[in-house]
């Protein structure tokens, strides 16, 4: 077999919406890069994700700023499907250089000559930059504390797709971000008996006086905030764009018959424990999404904005049982409990990036996206550079900066002192000299 080597200016691993946003901003400023992706472009949407989810913001907002989605009200709330074929259109539309079914193994900084090597299963390519945009969410995390004895079937959001697949009888859902919230309904209207698991989480309302929570968050600064505030590195955010797009109201799914548990602490013979924070848990979401409605009254108010007021959104309802006299423990199989579904995040794979742009913790070491290692970037991060960053319009803004940055290290590398610009021309010279002797 032979070894193809090729060399390019940028390579770009991964073609998710990280990706393809990276190679549109590269291609406006013309440098010569490929995206190698080892799957399809946007596969994350399609096909690791469950059969009925949406995106969490409307489709005016979830999208990049070159192109709307194709016959989609701006309102609605775009399937996960138009997702990844809105990214492929988008790729199709600057012709994006992509190159699906290609899998990056390894890249290594060259020793003595700038840049990388690159293995892939297609052959070796030498880069002068990497951009990494191989997605936030590559490793299913499913905590230590999960019972090992496979009495149980167990599995992680990332693999549930739909009701039909779960065995009957009861479900155990680990985590109320979007994912766990929206599967733990999901299931409950399919019929299921339900306990949800709630941790420390925001819970932004899905709109208030006429505006989605995107666009509040978005004129209120919110999406640009650039840290997370201390206290709230693992609070997750429950949202909603299923159904039409509601706010998440962790009573109203209780009053329909969900029964919510605090945080998930221990399993030991077949018996589950609970922490006792839940009613904190839920007050502690209710702050949240109280002062989202006292921020954006203010904002009306001062920009003198008519927006039509909505006292009905402060109205809470009545705690049920389950919030008053929370269960601590449950005994599995006495409640009928076949299935436990973790939706407790995702963590990043880098064993293949053999390059120093990590922190001791593994993760990376960068500021906004460009890392330690000169000529190793990355994008589509949680919080590279703000709160948006992860999500589909933050990561367009952040690649922008990327390739800003990319272009500007080309400039340096360019550069020429005169003795070097001298020899050069002299060479060219030559050339052109001995090219008319040819003739
Ligand atoms: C359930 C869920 C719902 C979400 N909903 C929304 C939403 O509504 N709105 C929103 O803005 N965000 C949402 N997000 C967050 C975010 O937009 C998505 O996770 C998105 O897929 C991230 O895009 P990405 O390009 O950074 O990564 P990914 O989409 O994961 O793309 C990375 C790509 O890299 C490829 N790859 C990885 N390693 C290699 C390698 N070594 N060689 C070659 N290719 C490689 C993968 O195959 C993949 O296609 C959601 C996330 C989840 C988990």
């Amino acid at each position: 077999m032979t070894v193809k080597t090729i060399q390019i200016d940028t390579l770009v691993v991964g073609a998710g919406q990280a990706g393809v946003a990276t190679s549109e901003h590269l291609s406006r400023l013309g440098v010569p890069h490929l995206v190698l992706e080892r799957k399809r472009i946007a596969e994350a949407w399609r096909t690791g994700r469950w059969d009925s989810l949406v995106a969490n913001g409307p489709a005016w907002h979830d999208r990049f700023p070159g192109l709307e989605f194709d016959g989609l009200d701006p309102d609605a709330f775009a399937h996960k499907d138009q997702v990844a074929d809105y990214f492929e259109a988008y790729a199709r539309k600057f012709n994006a250089p992509i190159r699906t079914g290609v899998d990056v193994s390894r890249v290594e900084r060259n020793a003595g000559r700038p840049g990388f090597t690159v293995h892939t299963s297609d052959g070796v390519i030498e880069a002068r930059n990497v951009v990494v945009a191989t997605g936030p969410f590559q490793r299913a995390l499913i905590p230590a504390i999960a019972p090992q004895d496979g009495a149980i079937t167990q599995i992680h959001s990332a693999q549930y797709y739909n009701p039909q697949q779960l065995a009957e009888g009861a479900v155990l859902v680990v985590g109320a971000g979007s994912s766990g919230v929206q599967i733990a309904d999901e299931l409950q209207r399919a019929g299921k008996q339900v306990y949800l698991s709630v941790g420390a989480h925001d819970r932004p309302p899905r709109a208030y006086r006429n505006r989605d929570f995107c666009w509040w968050l978005g004129v209120l600064g919110l999406w640009d905030a650039e840290g997370v505030q201390p206290g709230k590195e693992h609070v997750t955010i429950a949202v909603s764009g299923a159904r039409g797009g509601h706010t998440v109201d962790f009573r109203r799914l209780a009053h329909q018959g969900m029964t919510l548990v605090g945080l998930t602490k221990a399993f030991n013979n077949g018996v589950v424990s609970f922490a006792s924070n839940l009613a904190e848990n839920i007050a502690r979401g209710d702050e949240n999404y109280l002062a989202l409605l006292d921020a954006s009254d203010e904002y009306i108010t001062r920009n003198g904005l008519d927006l039509p007021e909505e006292p009905q959104a402060r109205e809470l309802l009545a705690d049920p049982e389950c919030l008053s006299n929370p269960l601590l423990e449950l005994d599995l199989a006495k409640a009928g409990v076949t299935t436990i579904i973790w939706a407790t995040g995702y963590s990043t794979d880098y064993s293949w990036l053999k390059v120093d742009a990590f922190k001791a913790d593994g993760k990376p070491q960068h500021q906004r996206g460009v890392s330690s290692e000169p000529g190793i970037y990355f994008v589509g991060l949680p919080w590279l550079a703000r709160r948006g960053s992860a999500f589909i319009w933050g990561v367009w803004h952040d690649a922008k900066h990327i390739a800003d940055h990319i272009v500007k290290q080309r400039t340096y590398f360019d550069y020429r002192d005169a003795s070097q610009r001298q020899a050069e021309s002299a060479d060219t010279h030559l050339q052109n000299v001995s090219l008319m002797g040819a003739r």
